[in-house]
């Protein structure tokens, strides 16, 4: 059934934080994108905890608006708390989180949706994809209506045959008050697409009015503010506390108690969760050593008196999760909303994917979010913002947007999606960067704001604040490199405050390398820099590379040591079953993955050392034999 025109250059499936990211990347460029979701009044909904940001995520969202993505500018607008994590540790580990307003973030997103004429919002089902001689060329809703269009990203998050567990019951649905999605995974399957299952799971939520706020720890937002958004002027917003209690022996013996009812531990599911975002009855159990929990308590939002109880994810029944909650110091009359829940879903190995998103085996359709095996909001947002420029690039034959591991933390999730077999819901850590000291929020800008500049998301007004803004580093660098401080009487009873003293006058470069000395510290010493009011992310980033300059050249050092295995190109046809003396586990997992360069090849789990050495010296034979 083909009615209404249904002509589109790209079918974004799914309008989650994936899917909004790709229809909004796609209709900016200018191309005509039919949004399909299951339920257009659930855009952008945070199905999980109602915050954007935390440890590494923050830093995908400077990115993804550094490129020229929305979810700063959606958290910027709508958060009701805005907190710098690990403020006092090194710029690598600094975290901005935002607590949000769920509904207001949903309204926001939409609205910014619903502002582009070329985006038609559609609530349907998506159940089959058109394919013809290996291209996608549209799809198929559960009422038989097609929609043609030359490339697909699919961003369907839990629901594909997605199952609830709550206890020993289960039902089927995509997450809370939301069908599950069928027919897409079996139309996949048909052509020739792996996929597997994952699980996740959430808290309770509780009615505010029956928790006793007395007995826990006030966790304020900061009163120095911090946005996500690199564009100026972001909205100043009234901020609201969280809440801190802990679990107690009470609590984990309530739940040792009902082990036997948990489906997890009944071998009931089969998808693996989280493994950095575990339930309370795993960290109960794994780490049994443990006497107690830290469990914060977050609002949903403004309007409402849902709480949500962070930290106490759950698959027992619902009778049990009452008991353990009235445990919690505070929480010893609350009265539950919803129930903590499991879901269970299936996702596409992301392996069968490109660095650009899209299908190694169906050209156009990319995939981007939890379908890939990931878990978060900001995940799945940075995944796709790419999908949705590459469905554009692919559309246009121009060139694919493949991030570098050393550009960028979305390049290395990228990288680490498609090159490693991976097993649990894939969330990004600090830890996963082998360049982190480089990849910092504070300079996602730098790093990226140029890349989407030339793909074309980053308007000239956008781009004259960027190149502002490094112009006034540079400046500031070099007049910091020259401008000294006398060793007076005067400066030295100011730096004595701060455990510092000056034998002889020095350069302020010189005196702001030392770990107690900041820009604040040098504008009470100098009238000429406290006189210049040099803005904030300027005096940041230049703080930041005066004081780590060896570190940050040395992981410098570091990426064009590693870029060298990327110039090793491997051909497209090469057979790996045909190259004699390396394992047959590296055949395996070079065959499956086809890895592009000797870098990424590198990388795959399970490829030995010994192996890349083989391939690269029979790949330099290969290039020499072809000049
Ligand atoms: C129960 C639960 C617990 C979670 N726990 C955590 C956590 O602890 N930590 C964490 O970081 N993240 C957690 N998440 C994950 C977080 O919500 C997701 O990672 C994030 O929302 C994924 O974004 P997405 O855009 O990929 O998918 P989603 O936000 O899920 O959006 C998918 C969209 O696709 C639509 N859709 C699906 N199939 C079809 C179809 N066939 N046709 C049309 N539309 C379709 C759906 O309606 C939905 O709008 C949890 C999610 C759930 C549901």
């Amino acid at each position: 059934m083909n009615y209404l025109n249904n002509k589109y250059d790209v079918i974004v499936v799914g309008a989650g934080h994936a899917g909004c990211e790709a229809a909004i990347s796609c209709a900016k460029l200018g191309a005509k994108v039919l949004l399909a979701t299951l339920n257009v009044d659930h855009i952008a909904l945070m199905p999980c905890n109602p915050a954007v940001g935390g440890p590494a995520k923050s830093t995908l969202v400077r990115e993804i608006d550094a490129l020229g993505g929305v979810m700063g500018e959606v958290a910027d607008a709508t958060y009701i708390q805005m907190k710098m994590l690990n403020s006092s540790k090194g710029p690598a580990v600094r975290a901005l989180r935002a607590q949000s307003d769920k509904k207001q973030y949903m309204a926001y997103m939409r609205n910014i949706i619903e502002n582009y004429e070329n985006i038609y919002l559609r609530q349907a089902c998506i159940t089959d994809l058109l394919v013809e001689n290996g291209e996608v060329v549209g799809a198929i809703d559960e009422f038989g209506i097609e929609y043609s269009a030359r490339a697909v990203v699919l961003t369907t998050g839990t629901s594909l045959n997605g199952r609830i567990f709550v206890g020993l019951r289960s039902y089927s649905a995509g997450r809370l008050g939301e069908k599950a999605a069928y027919g897409l995974s079996e139309s996949l399957v048909k052509h020739g697409i792996e996929i597997k299952k994952l699980k996740t799971g959430t808290p309770p939520r509780v009615d505010k009015r029956t928790i006793d706020y007395s007995k826990m720890t006030i966790q304020p937002g900061d009163e120095q503010l911090h946005f996500y958004s690199f564009k100026p002027n972001r909205p100043v917003r009234p901020q609201y506390p969280c809440y801190l209690t802990r679990t107690n022996e009470e609590t984990h013996a309530i739940i040792k108690a009902n082990l036997d009812k948990s489906p997890m531990f009944q071998g009931l599911i089969q998808g693996v969760g989280p493994r950095y975002c575990p339930s309370i009855e795993d960290k109960v159990v794994r780490f049994s050593e443990n006497p107690s929990h830290h469990i914060f308590i977050e609002p949903e939002g403004l309007g409402t008196y849902e709480v949500y109880i962070q930290g106490f994810s759950s698959s027992l029944p619902a009778d049990v999760q009452v008991k353990m909650l009235r445990t919690l110091p505070g929480l010893e009359k609350a009265h539950v909303i919803k129930s903590a829940y499991a879901v269970e879903y299936d996702y596409v190995p992301a392996v069968q994917t490109t660095h650009s998103l899209m299908s190694k085996k169906i050209k156009g359709l990319f995939f981007g979010g939890q379908i890939n095996g990931t878990s978060g909001y900001e995940e799945a947002a940075a995944q796709g913002l790419i999908a949705g420029i590459n469905a554009f690039n692919y559309l246009n034959n121009t060139e694919m947007l493949e991030l570098s591991r050393s550009s960028s933390y979305i390049g290395t999730l990228i990288d680490d999606l498609v090159t490693k077999d991976i097993q649990d819901p894939y969330r990004m850590l600090t830890s996963r960067s082998e360049y982190r000291l480089l990849l910092r929020q504070d300079n996602a800008d730098a790093r990226l704001t140029p890349i989407g500049k030339k793909y074309g998301l980053i308007d000239d007004a956008q781009y004259k604040v960027f190149t502002d803004k490094q112009e006034a580093i540079e400046k500031e660098l070099s007049r910091i490199k020259e401008a000294k401080v006398s060793a007076t009487d005067e400066v030295n009873s100011i730096l004595a405050k701060y455990g510092e003293h000056m034998e002889r006058g020095m350069k302020i470069a010189e005196l702001l390398k030392r770990p107690n000395i900041d820009y604040a510290v040098i504008k009470e010493i100098d009238s000429v820099t406290k006189d210049l009011n040099i803005p904030y992310d300027v005096a940041e980033q230049v703080e930041i590379l005066v004081k780590y300059d060896g570190y940050l050249k040395r992981q410098e050092f570091q990426v064009e040591q590693a870029s060298k295995l990327d110039k090793f190109k491997i051909p497209d046809d090469i057979d790996y079953s045909s190259i004699d003396h390396i394992s047959s586990e590296t055949k395996d997992k070079l065959s499956k993955i086809r890895p592009k360069t000797l870098a990424q090849a590198s990388r795959i789990g399970g490829v030995k050392p010994a192996d890349i050495s083989i391939l690269m010296v029979m790949l330099e034979r290969h290039q020499f034999s072809r000049l």
